[in-house]
């Protein structure tokens, strides 16, 4: 499994984030969450997470 790109977090990436001032990252559910709070970021669900996320 990919493993969420935050640091010092384990949990499995699960969607990733098109960062407009940074590069793609790949995180687990929660941190995505946080994350699409964001101005300008877009998540975007792995094929096999897609069901976890909506
Ligand atoms: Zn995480």
């Amino acid at each position: 499994m990919t493993t969420c790109e935050e640091t010092d977090c384990e949990n499995e990436a699960a969607v990733e984030l098109h960062v407009p001032w940074s590069d793609n990252m790949l995180v687990c559910t929660a941190h995505a969450r946080v994350w699409a709070q964001k101005d300008g970021v877009v998540p975007e669900p792995l094929d096999e997470a897609a069901d976890d996320w909506r």
